[in-house]
């Protein structure tokens, strides 16, 4: 037996490994048609396809489904939570955090804002956060969340203040994303847009006599 001959059909699999059925109907003329059914990749062509066709148009066809599951996918990273989810998700930490104490009248996405990742308005109750955080994790959009909640209690960053985000266990580490990020912008380093696969960026090579020194 010829490996790969009888068994091709049984062991066709997806990029992802699901499994693939070739669907021949002798109803389907000149169409060919891919879609998922219960978790396996359904291609269907015309009866009278020879296997050559058939092999060549499968190949086609699980490439075509496998870019549309991907741009769904890019879609979904980057499509962001709502307002109404974002002001949701603000009363939840609020609550867990906070005691729920903070009680904003409005959060919203914003594009305008440049230089900050978020900007409060305690005398309206109002919070608005930078959408170049949606590309951001989510312990890192949590904690500029928790930040402008924190302003609606305390508006400037006495000990008052930081005390307030002592509660949420990630806020150094969030910050020091947060530079990072600003750091490698303000040098020209970001990245392409979210979501795009492509070299990731180095760091040039540190020069031999700027290491930090090691204690004698
Ligand atoms: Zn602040």
């Amino acid at each position: 037996m010829t490996p790969g001959k009888r068994s091709r059909q049984a062991v066709l699999t997806t990029a992802n490994g699901a499994p693939v059925e070739v669907r021949r109907s002798a109803r389907r003329t000149r169409t060919v048609a891919a879609f998922w059914e219960n978790g396996t990749a359904v291609v269907a062509i015309p009866a009278r396809f020879t296997a050559a066709q058939e092999s060549e148009w499968v190949h086609r066809m699980l490439e075509k489904l496998h870019r549309q599951g991907e741009r769904r996918a890019d879609k979904g990273r980057r499509q962001p939570a709502t307002d109404a989810a974002l002001a949701a998700h603000a009363a939840h930490l609020s609550a867990q955090y906070f005691g729920g104490r903070a009680v904003p009248t409005s959060v919203r996405w914003v594009s305008n804002q440049n230089s900050r990742w978020g900007s409060a308005t305690p005398s309206e109750g109002t919070i608005r956060l930078s959408d170049k955080l949606r590309a951001m994790p989510q312990w890192v959009v949590d904690y500029v969340l928790l930040h402008e909640l924190a302003h609606l209690l305390v508006a400037g960053h006495n000990a008052a203040f930081w005390k307030l985000l002592e509660a949420y266990p990630d806020t150094l580490r969030a910050k020091a994303f947060l530079e990072g990020v600003s750091f490698a912008t303000s040098r020209g380093w970001a990245p392409g847009e979210p979501g795009r696969t492509g070299t990731p960026w180095l760091p040039p090579e540190p020069a031999a006599a700027t290491g930090t020194p090691t204690r004698p």
